[in-house]
């Protein structure tokens, strides 16, 4: 299976952020497939927590339809719940997280190889979630986007300067064609030795 791809070397760890329509869950699929590791994504562990109906649900379905952030507590249990429960010995990529300064400082982050950035101007942004927008609430709704945007370029964006920092980042252009994106994240991984050798990705 595909999953064998780096057993062997040293586990993959990265996160990928981006504005949201960046492409950040396809960039997380594509590489996990590549890579043979598993994704992690908050946004997915949230609206499935969120579909639950008691309190938790209710209040966590209310924040999402908001285009708000949840809980650094909830977000992160999530997360170490996740980690607990798949096969992440060769790596992860993990989705969403972190996505604020103290979740990028909290100890229960996963350690981390690699932060990709994926870079894409507000003007396709908007574009992009106005194409997405039948399939998730969060995207219908000009008020949470706009919101989803503010915070993104308030509390996630920074953090692109604190793993530059620590020689962490690698920035792409993601308004490029879905494959072209990925190819120049498994080229940078594997220049930085965050990955054994850049895979064939055709
Ligand atoms: P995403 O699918 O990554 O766009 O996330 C969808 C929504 O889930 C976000 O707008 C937030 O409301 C929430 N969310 C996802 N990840 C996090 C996180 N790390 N911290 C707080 N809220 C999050």
């Amino acid at each position: 299976m595909s999953g064998d791809a780096n057993v062997g070397s040293n586990p993959v760890r990265v996160a990928l952020i981006g504005p949201p329509g960046a492409g950040k869950g396809t960039q997380a699929a594509a590489l996990a497939r590549l890579l043979g590791i598993p994704v992690i994504s908050t946004g997915e562990l949230l609206r499935r927590r969120a579909g639950v109906d008691d309190d938790t649900g209710r209040a966590l379905a209310g924040a999402l339809g908001r285009g708000e952030l949840v809980a650094d507590d909830m977000v992160l249990g999530l997360v170490q719940e996740a980690l607990a429960s798949s096969s992440a010995k060769a790596g992860y990529i993990l989705d969403g997280v972190p996505r604020t300064a103290s979740q990028a400082l909290d100890p229960r982050t996963p350690p981390l190889d690699a932060v990709v950035h994926l870079s894409l101007p507000d003007g396709v942004t908007r574009a992009r979630i106005a194409r997405r927008h039948a399939q998730r609430s969060d995207d219908a709704d000009r008020t949470a986007i706009e919101n989803r945007m503010r915070i993104y370029h308030e509390l996630t964006e920074p953090l692109c300067d604190l793993y530059r920092s620590r020689g962490l980042l690698v920035s792409v252009d993601a308004t490029r064609r879905v494959d072209e994106v990925t190819q120049s994240i498994m080229r940078a991984l594997a220049d930085r030795n965050v990955v054994p050798v850049a895979p064939p990705t055709a």
